[in-house]
């Protein structure tokens, strides 16, 4: 869901997990990392909820007001979070990379209303 490609691991810790099939089999769950893999089991399928759960709670959703103002942005259907595999974007060496622009352009058009209302104002006449 978060797009991440690959997780690094040590030499040693691949060893001292059995090797790389088990490595692969110990970071990745039907192909989820853990954080998604856990947010789908506690969302109890998965589908938006899971989706939104996993990429409130992974640290990496960021945006100016924090993980609030994106809670707030969702639930006024301003923000859609998206999973990776809906996104056409390329996977990534940092989970929820896809979702950096959308919320970047949410900020973006945040700050032009807070610098110029009265312009906003006229134009939602
Ligand atoms: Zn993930």
């Amino acid at each position: 869901m978060c797009g991440l490609s690959s997780i690094s691991m040590s030499a040693a810790e691949v060893a001292r997990l059995g090797g790389r099939e088990q490595a692969r089999a110990e970071v990745w769950t039907g192909g989820l990392c853990h954080p998604c893999a856990d947010a789908v089991e506690r969302a109890g399928a998965m589908g938006p909820t899971a989706v939104e759960r996993a990429y409130l709670s992974s640290g990496y959703a960021r945006g100016s007001g924090g993980v609030v103002a994106l809670r707030r942005r969702i639930e006024d259907g301003e923000l859609t979070v998206r999973p990776w595999s809906a996104s056409g974007a390329s996977s990534s060496a940092t989970p929820w990379a896809h979702m950096a622009a959308e919320v970047a352009r949410l900020d973006e058009a945040e700050r032009q209303r807070l610098r110029d209302p009265f312009e906003s104002s006229v134009r939602a006449e």
